[in-house]
């Protein structure tokens, strides 16, 4: 039994479940430890030995298992109420797009219940917008990335708040159960690619999972593409492909020229051919589509894949925006 699909179809629409207990089942991705072999103790009285290290990581983790001390934080978030947090980190990442750091007051040890594509909802003067982690510390803290609007309600109420400065947090909500998949395609633009940091290190994470990975991210310029480190070492693994779409680069030439050895960049839009070209290559194999940017983003995206008759249970669409 694979451990990271019975939590994801206890954790498959928290909002509906008021018990605490289950929502404790939505924690991260936590596989028994593997029982080494007689032969792996070296048999010269290690303090400890392998077999009593192993005896020691499987009882704590049964003691997991039954939600006895794992270090899961649910008093410090909740479905149902706003908690109070605060900003103890940001940074511009570039082009409007910050990455904040909030963290549970009191600042605490632990980490807070969310998996990989749920979605917190952020209150600061009133004012509630839904963000997606992209990572959880062991301080009980949260990064998001953020795109500020000039206009935004949200954003620009928080672009002038300082650190310590407190803001209120609820949730964890959403996340995809991709049980029975064999691949996972994801199409994203901008920001939108918060929506899949999680799930994509906590697939490659995994040793037991093999699922493949195509990342198909559309910016408009080199500069403008987000955690762009991350994406790299994300295609250094066997079973993970990154694709980089530069849309507005006006510079080709001179932007090539700083492309990473494992990049795969092209300029352009995702386009109707190249969608073909992906579809194609998946033919053979069991397909979840998930699709996270703007309205014509997503809805162009989702046209393709319905011209070829996926079916509309193996897509999943992200709304990036509270319209
Ligand atoms: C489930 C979910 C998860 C989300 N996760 C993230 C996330 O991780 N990071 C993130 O930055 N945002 C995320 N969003 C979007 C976020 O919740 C806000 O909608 C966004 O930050 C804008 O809020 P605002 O109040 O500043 O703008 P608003 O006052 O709501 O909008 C003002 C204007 O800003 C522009 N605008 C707002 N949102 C968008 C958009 N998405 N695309 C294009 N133009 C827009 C429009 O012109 C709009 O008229 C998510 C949304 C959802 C539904």
């Amino acid at each position: 039994m694979n451990h990271i699909y019975s939590l994801y179809i206890c954790g498959m629409n928290p909002t509906k479940n008021n018990d605490n207990r289950a929502i404790a089942k939505m924690s991260i991705y936590d596989p028994p430890p593997e029982r080494p072999s007689t032969l792996d103790c070296c048999g010269s009285g290690c303090v400890p030995c392998i077999l009593d290290v192993y005896e020691e990581e499987y009882s704590r983790w049964n003691r997991r298992q039954n939600c006895e001390g794992d270090q899961l934080r649910r008093d410090l978030l909740s479905i149902t109420k706003f908690k109070d947090y605060k900003i103890i980190s940001f940074q511009e990442l570039g082009n409007d797009v910050y990455m904040y750091t909030f963290a549970a007051i009191p600042l605490s040890k632990g980490r807070l219940p969310i998996t990989d594509t749920q979605h917190v909802f952020v209150k600061s003067d009133g004012v509630i917008r839904p963000y997606t982690p992209v990572a959880l510390s062991d301080n009980c803290s949260f990064d998001v990335i953020i795109k500020a609007y000039p206009n935004g309600k949200f954003t620009k109420l928080l672009l002038k708040k300082k650190i310590n400065d407190i803001i209120f947090v609820r949730g964890p909500s959403g996340g995809i159960d991709y049980k029975g998949y064999e691949s996972i395609v994801m199409f994203c633009a901008g920001t939108g690619i918060a929506a899949y940091l999680g799930l994509i290190r906590s697939i490659l994470n995994n040793d037991k999972c093999d699922i493949l990975l195509k990342l198909h991210y559309s910016c408009k310029t080199l500069n403008g593409i987000l955690m762009r480190k991350t994406l790299a070492e994300y295609s250094a693994y066997w079973n993970c492909t990154v694709f980089l779409y530069l849309t507005r680069e006006n510079n080709w030439s001179l932007c090539s020229k700083s492309f990473w050895y494992n990049e795969n960049i092209s300029e352009g839009r995702i386009s109707h051919d190249i969608i073909e070209e992906i579809i194609n290559q998946q033919q053979s194999l069991q397909t979840l589509w998930l699709i996270c940017g703007n309205d014509e983003f997503n809805q162009f995206i989702f046209n393709e894949l319905k011209i070829v008759n996926i079916k509309k249970d193996n897509i999943k669409i992200f709304h990036n925006n509270n319209k």
